[in-house]
């Protein structure tokens, strides 16, 4: 007899340790591919060792993806905790971060990549009329598939491509250390004296458009030396902020060369866009005076930093191989942007790029979310204060002072995933059930504030 996907659900739900099983899933929170551990975790009183208590058998812990191809669960939570982060720092009042940042001079920068050759693409008018493709001509359906990809391969610059990928966080390096220096000049300063009178923050995600390449938007901040409790000096405005991105963005170069030596000077694309941000108010209108509110904003970068490099989900793991490139299910543009870093990445003189490790993310080398240390609170701390949260829970629960004991943590690797596929839909239900009682309580809150 053979026993359908169904039969094996239902045996699965009657065998005895499922009660046990399910709590573990609920645990992650229903991540689609929890790593598995066995061992023990034990309570020890600090001056005689003696055993509190003592929890031991297999545990699951949460993969921690951020790409909701991999773990929709995960990558949720994630978007979460990019959301609570960016708000943090634009509306304060929240995780340590005083409510006066909204009158900081601040605003949402664009940077983009420069072109590596003509892309189909499909521009809209003003009305959102579909216009004829400024590569070939045509007028592409929405769902085109060569969208995005080269007009001649041949003649795209995949290599330039590739390598301004790879390079793109020094270049924000550079930008950043530019926007300083511009900043202090209009105040008649040099660096040094900019450091004793402002401070600037910034948080940035970082987004793939369908031709593969990256464009960073980032928060940016002008607080006073002290961080964000500090007043900005009055000479900085939103308006010399603005200006003087602008004029960074332009100057900053990286200079590299192309595998026979010729040089290559990488810059930003010549689109550079800076939107002030406006507090939210209560009936938030859409942003038709070209400023963005808060509410809108840190939501649009929750969006990014969960998305994959494209339409297709095929590079979400680094590359091993060369079979893995002519299979990976990936448009063939972002395949060639692979199989150049892949190749690149054999050569010595671009070793310190790492270009094979980065090949699945298309040369981009960088974090998706970075902040400067004072934008506002970290991941890690949302993070801890969830486990610190839950830690405290349990003392309470078994009535233990957490100053007087001592925590063991054993646990080994014993797998990652799921057993059956009975249980991968199963921990499927749950996740959704999860994800559902989690949007719930978000539109709550969201009615609430
Ligand atoms: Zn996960
Ligand atoms: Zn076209």
């Amino acid at each position: 007899m053979v026993l359908t996907l169904e039969d094996r659900i239902s045996d699965r739900l009657r065998a005895p340790d499922y009660h046990d099983w399910r709590d573990k899933v609920v645990a992650t929170n229903g991540c689609a591919v929890p790593i598995r551990l066995e061992g023990a975790w034990q309570v020890q009183e600090a001056t005689s060792g003696r055993v509190l208590a003592h929890h031991g058998g297999e545990i699951m812990v949460p993969c921690g993806n951020r790409r909701a191809t991999v773990c929709p669960s995960c990558s949720d939570r994630y978007a979460a905790d990019a959301f609570h982060l960016m708000q943090a720092g634009l509306a304060g009042g929240t995780k340590g971060v005083p409510e006066s940042v909204a009158e900081k001079p601040r605003g949402f920068a664009t940077l983009t990549a420069p072109s590596f050759g003509p892309v189909h693409n499909r521009p809209t008018t003003r009305a959102g009329k579909p216009r004829p493709c400024t590569g070939c001509g045509e007028r592409h359906h929405p769902d085109d598939p060569r969208i995005g990809g080269a007009v001649d391969p041949d003649a795209y610059d995949y290599t330039g491509s590739v390598l301004w990928q790879a390079h793109a966080g020094a270049l924000w390096h550079r930008f950043v250390t530019t926007l300083k220096r511009l900043l202090a000049q209009a105040g008649g300063l040099n660096q040094r004296e900019f450091k004793d009178a402002a401070r600037l923050s910034y948080a940035k995600v970082a987004e793939y458009q369908r031709r593969g390449m990256v464009h960073f938007h980032a928060v940016i901040r002008v607080d006073g030396p002290g961080g964000p409790g500090d007043p900005t000096p009055a000479w900085v405005t939103t308006d010399l902020l603005d200006h003087c991105i602008t004029t960074a963005a332009r100057a900053v170069k990286v200079g590299t060369h192309r595998p026979d030596g010729t040089p290559l000077e990488l810059r930003w694309g010549a689109q550079v866009d800076f939107r002030p941000i406006r507090p939210t108010q209560a009936h938030d209108v859409e942003d038709d005076d070209g400023a963005i509110s808060e509410h809108r904003l840190a939501a649009y970068v929750a969006k990014y930093a969960t998305k994959t490099t494209g339409k297709t989900d095929g590079a979400d793991r680094p590359i091993r191989s060369q079979l893995c490139i002519d299979h990976a299910p990936v448009s063939d543009h972002h395949r060639r942007m692979i199989q150049t870093a892949w190749d690149l990445g054999d050569l010595a003189e671009y070793d310190d790029l790492n270009l094979k490790k980065w090949a699945h993310m298309l040369g981009f080398r960088g974090h998706f979310l970075t902040k400067s240390k004072h934008y506002s609170t970290t991941f890690g701390a949302i993070r801890g204060d969830r486990r610190e949260y839950r830690a405290a829970e349990t003392f309470d629960r078994l009535g233990i002072d957490p100053e007087s004991v001592l925590v063991v943590n054993d646990w080994r690797y014993t797998g990652t995933g799921y057993a059956s596929d009975a249980e991968r839909e199963l921990a499927g239900a749950i996740a959704e059930r999860v994800r559902d009682s989690r949007r719930r309580k978000y539109e709550q809150e969201r009615q609430a504030a």
